[in-house]
């Protein structure tokens, strides 16, 4: 961090902040320039708040020269993480693929979809059984029922599940249940879940906040390995931004930007991006050429009649035939499927 001193300020303003700094174990190096006096502060600074610092006498202005995010951060763990989720390792030269339908809603429903999205290559089976819905009237998932469900399609297919989590209270249940913890768009900054979930060693999927930047989502990442879970796999979904013809903007630059300053394993979830189910293929391509480590898209076997987004779910047979193309594709970009 380097703190530039005011042109005025005096020798007292400028030593009482240094023996500050210094009692807070960090190390002063001191510059007189020609109009003002530059500190440079080394040490670690991550529990420091530049703010703090804003409202001392004779303080004009603070740079951060390092990113607030240590455990997340590539500089100092250079190797891509590879995590373990139940077998499917996420993050390697292997593409992980998740799928599954939006919300579990029947036995039928979630083991039919589950064996075929299986046949067709998928990895992970996702399904919402506590659903964040917009409307307190809509659909809000058929909650430990839901669990249940999704714990038997497991038995019945073979592959490991992911599925939401929205409260804290929860989070036993589903350490018992679930095999990687999905945290949802809208609980990205839900703090006391993120702590929460840190004290496991389960993967956990961390999507993307509607509004939040790079930084922040980073940041909600080093929640969970600052409480001591390294296992987090980060999941771009789409932002909000002035165009409402689709759902959110795929922010396809982020994948690139978070795999550039962090380790960590990005998936994309091109259904909540866009909405439609038509441009799900497409941006699955793209998201891949962009160098995501996987996908997680939503498949309902009935998508006219899915309780929940419908319209964005690929039907069984649309998932193997993008599957079928990304299989084409993945050597291009050094992947295997
Ligand atoms: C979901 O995966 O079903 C979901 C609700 O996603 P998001 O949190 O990205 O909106
Ligand atoms: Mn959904």
């Amino acid at each position: 961090m380097i703190i530039i001193m005011k042109p005025k300020a005096t020798e007292e303003e400028i030593s009482s902040l240094c023996t500050s700094l210094e009692t807070q174990g960090m190390q002063i190096q001191r510059n007189a320039g020609v109009d003002c006096v530059v500190l440079g502060v080394i040490g670690d600074v991550a529990h420091l708040d530049p703010q703090d610092f804003l409202i001392r006498p004779g303080v004009e202005r603070i740079m951060p020269v390092s990113e607030p995010f240590k455990k997340a951060n590539r500089k100092f763990h250079p190797k891509d993480s590879v995590i373990d989720c139940a077998g499917v390792q996420v993050g390697g030269r292997r593409l992980a693929i998740f799928a599954g339908p939006c919300s579990v809603e029947t036995h039928e429903q979630i083991t039919d979809t589950a064996l075929k999205v299986r046949a067709a290559g998928a990895d992970v089976l996702r399904g919402g059984a506590y659903k964040p819905r917009t409307s307190p009237y809509a659909f809000q998932g058929l909650k430990l029922e839901g669990l249940k469900l999704l714990e038997e399609a497991r038995a019945i297919s073979g592959m490991p599940i992911c599925t939401e989590i929205m409260s804290p209270k929860l989070v036993e249940e589903f350490y018992r249940r679930v095999d990687i913890i999905q945290v949802g768009a809208r609980n990205m900054q839900n703090f006391d879940l993120l702590t929460e979930l840190g004290q496991t060693r389960k993967p956990i999927l961390l999507k993307r906040g509607l509004n939040a930047t790079v930084n922040e989502w980073l940041m909600s990442a080093e929640y969970i390995m600052a409480a001591g879970n390294p296992n987090v796999i980060l999941c771009e979904r789409g932002i909000r931004t002035f165009e409402t013809y689709t759902r959110n903007t795929l922010d396809l630059s982020a994948v690139q930007a978070v795999k550039q300053l962090s380790h960590l394993p990005v998936i994309v979830d091109p259904s909540h991006a866009t909405g439609l189910n038509w441009m799900v293929e497409r941006m699955s391509l793209a998201a891949v050429a962009a160098g995501a480590d996987g996908l997680i898209v939503e498949v309902h076997n009935n998508p006219a009649r899915a309780l929940c987004d419908g319209a964005q779910s690929l039907t069984p047979a649309q998932f193997a035939q993008m599957m079928g193309k990304l299989h084409a594709m993945a050597p291009i970009v050094e992947r295997t499927l």
